[in-house]
């Protein structure tokens, strides 16, 4: 079956970091507990300990740090863990909090174990970050009163609360607040398989027909990461709805994919233009992450934290001391002949 889709649907990537707009439903489609939250087993078992224990206990559970790409579940895994909990949950994020004053605000509206989410909590700044250590640590803050010689500091307790702070890049918190944190927690990339629940479980939320092999396309096209099979199946829903019976079967998939420039394998056209520039504009790397982002036109952040995680997963980008090679994988996906000394996955060879 052949399907004309006609014009560009959305100007916006599929892969965009940012919140788009169609996120906006991304509520109703999350979980709101952990056994329908689908994979991360490891910490989905790790934490079910710890939430039983803190419970039994009848005290606050440890502070958490959830790290990974955006999108993998981790604001829905705070959510989770409240629920789980029985408390309530304040979200904010890092650059959300400005001042101190903002952060000892939130802080003593808090009640006994409230979790505090912080989102980005690596962009936090410093003489914000400065008041969670002795709040995280002894459930206090200290308050400065008046100003020059009269200046007095008040002492005041908090409630016992949980931080759960969320990040994108653990290496760069600072190590006095990631040692504050008593449970870390790393997600990973789901599984083509993983997604095709997550998937399944969307569409039938969303009162959408959808077969198999149809979930199974959206999956394996969507790059390890839930927001992104969402995305796709509420594009691919618009594609169905429109132009064939409104039933999403593989090959509506594969088409509204293909249209919307994302391949098989679901590199979009910014996977395509990054390893193509390693290629044709330094032999295939080493190039700084920082070059690379100048040569193609766009932020070295977002090819750190949204592209090189799935393309390093699957085997097209090695990081070397040196910088970012494409291996022989990446040159055959484009279609392009390896030259010789190009690794297989490891690192590049010299000679
Ligand atoms: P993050 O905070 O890591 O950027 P979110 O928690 O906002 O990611 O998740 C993005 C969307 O993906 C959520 O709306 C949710 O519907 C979906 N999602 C994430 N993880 C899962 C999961 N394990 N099972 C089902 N859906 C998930």
């Amino acid at each position: 079956m052949s399907i004309d889709f006609g014009t560009d649907i959305s100007e916006e990537p599929i892969v965009a970091k940012t919140f788009l707009q169609e996120d906006a439903q991304e509520g109703s489609l999350r979980p709101r507990t952990l056994r329908e939250y689908i994979g991360q087993e490891k910490a989905k078992g790790n934490l079910s300990v710890f939430i039983e224990a803190a419970k039994k206990r009848g005290e606050s559970l440890d502070h958490v740090l959830l790290h990974g790409p955006p999108g993998l579940g981790k604001t829905t895994l705070a959510g989770i863990i409240a629920q789980e909990m029985g408390v309530n949950i304040r979200i904010t994020s890092g650059p959300a909090i400005e001042k101190a004053g903002d952060l000892a605000a939130l802080l003593t509206n808090l009640s006994a174990n409230d979790i505090l989410f912080v989102d980005e909590i690596h962009r936090l700044n410093r003489s914000v970050e400065e008041i969670l250590y002795p709040a995280m640590e002894d459930y206090a803050i200290d308050i400065i009163i008046g100003k020059g010689p009269s200046a007095n500091s008040i002492r005041l307790d908090l409630p016992h609360f949980t931080l759960i702070g969320a990040t994108t890049r653990a290496g760069q918190l600072s190590a006095p607040l990631r040692d504050r944190f008593g449970v870390t927690l790393r997600l990973e990339l789901y599984t083509p398989e993983e997604l095709c629940m997550i998937v399944t479980r969307s569409a039938s939320i969303l009162n959408v027909e959808i077969e198999p092999d149809g979930a199974m396309e959206i999956a394996r096209r969507s790059r390890g990461t839930p927001r992104i099979a969402n995305r796709m199946l509420r594009r691919v829903r618009d594609f169905a709805e429109v132009k064939a019976d409104g039933v999403i079967s593989r090959a509506v998939a594969d088409e509204a994919l293909r249209a919307l420039e994302v391949d098989f394998l679901g590199l979009d056209p910014i996977d395509r233009r990054m390893l193509g520039a390693i290629i044709e504009n330094y032999g295939g790397g080493p190039v700084g992450l920082e070059t690379l982002a100048a040569t193609i036109g766009e932020e070295s952040v977002t090819l750190e934290d949204v592209y090189e995680p799935y393309l390093m997963q699957l085997g097209f980008l090695t990081r070397t001391p040196r910088g970012r090679c494409v291996t022989r994988k990446a040159y055959e996906h484009l279609g392009l002949a390896a030259p010789g000394g190009v690794s297989d996955g490891g690192e590049q060879l010299t000679f």
